[in-house]
């Protein structure tokens, strides 16, 4: 659908918020404890709308930490009782990096085997998304595209002004909430201030990939076995912190809860990481990624370059959160920002191998 230009001035926020509200349970970022998180909102909520790079992504609101798939009974046969998903949410505040995320989580839950839960609640889900007019020191959203502008895939659009909001409208669902307003015409002057806010947030990101995302894959083939990813990965505590913050990671493991009188239960999935030791454990406990080494590189070449081939969208979309919430020290590695850095692993990979002399890799076959 082709976007609609309104103007919503600043103290219209809150009429808004109170619009949505009244259909949907409304999430937006928040402050919390010095940084941002996505909570549950009311029109009084003080939304944080410049670049929300909140400490977890959206798509917890999706995808939940935990979640129950069924409850089972046994008793007169076995009885299942699925979890009703009907409830309608909107999401203030999605940054243009990860709506591209989720459009990357829409194709790893759908196609053939498409996940129930998942999809549920995003077709349930208003997504009513902020261009970033700010930037972190941490992200890289223009090296991959995904930012700080979002063009196409939301229901609303909020662009930040000096002295309102321009609210932009991409489809039906977002049609239907802003008909219920009276919201003037943006003026070109506003028009004109987007632009310019935007392309100074453009201009202001620093970070950058050393090398662009379609060379990738051929750089992590020819790169699989090179030393750095020697010392990179013995300054892992694989704590799993990075895929955890990451708006693309999607594992999950599933466990049964058994209730003490041994006829009741709950089927349960929740949030897994390939970083942990027993992510990739089997039957008799082997281990197909158990050296540490090997978890650091998937999880790297998985996000930059794997995942495009799998799903044909990028796995990175450089929010910059493993950057930020990666707990290595970065001056164990003589390094400025942390270990999880995608910019900062590849640096390393174009470094030459004298600078690792003496370093030995575990040969491995690039996929
Ligand atoms: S790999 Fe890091 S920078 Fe890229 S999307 Fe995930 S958390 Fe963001
Ligand atoms: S790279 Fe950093 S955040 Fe990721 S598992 Fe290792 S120590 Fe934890």
């Amino acid at each position: 659908m082709k976007s609609k230009i309104k103007a919503l001035k600043l103290e219209n926020l809150n009429i808004l918020i109170e619009a949505v509200s009244q259909k949907y349970r409304a999430y937006g970022p928040v402050a919390k404890d010095g940084e941002h998180a996505f909570k549950v909102i009311d029109p009084e909520s003080k939304l944080y709308l410049g670049c929300a790079a909140t400490m977890l992504p959206a798509k917890y609101i999706l995808q939940p930490v935990w979640q129950d798939l069924y409850s089972f009974k046994l008793g007169n046969g076995f009885q299942i009782e699925e979890p009703r998903l009907d409830e309608k949410l909107a999401v203030f505040g999605i940054s243009p990096c990860d709506v591209n995320a989720l459009l990357a989580l829409d194709r790893v839950f759908g196609g053939k085997f498409a996940d129930p839960y998942y999809w549920k609640r995003r077709e349930n889900t208003l997504i009513v998304a902020a261009n970033c007019t700010e930037v972190s020191k941490e992200s890289f959203c223009t090296s991959w595209d995904t930012g700080p502008e979002l063009y196409s895939n939301y229901d609303l659009l909020i662009t930040e002004l000096s002295d309102g909001y321009i609210l932009e409208v991409g489809s039906a669902k977002g049609e239907n909430v802003v008909a219920q307003l009276s919201l003037a015409e943006a003026t070109q002057d506003d028009l004109n201030e987007k632009t310019a806010r935007l392309d100074s947030a453009r201009a202001n990101t620093e970070k950058k990939l050393p090398v662009a995302p379609d060379n990738l894959h051929q750089f992590f083939r020819e790169r699989f076995n090179h030393p750095a990813w020697v010392p990179n990965s013995d300054a892992c505590f694989s704590c799993g912190n990075c895929t955890i913050v990451c708006p693309t990671c999607y594992c999950f493991d599933i466990r049964d809860e058994i209730m003490p009188s041994r006829n009741a239960g709950v089927r349960r999935s929740e949030w897994d990481s390939c970083q942990l030791l027993e992510f990739a454990e089997v039957g008799f406990r082997a281990n197909f990624r158990r050296p540490r080494i090997d978890r650091f590189k998937h999880r790297t070449i998985h996000k930059l370059s794997w995942m495009k081939q799998q799903y044909g969208l990028t796995g990175c979309v450089g929010c910059g959160r493993c950057v930020r919430w990666c707990p290595s020290w970065p001056e164990r590695r003589g390094r400025v920002t942390s270990l999880a850095d995608p910019v900062e692993i590849i640096a390393d990979l174009m470094e030459p191998l004298e600078k690792y002399k003496g370093v030995e890799i575990p040969v491995r076959e690039a996929a």
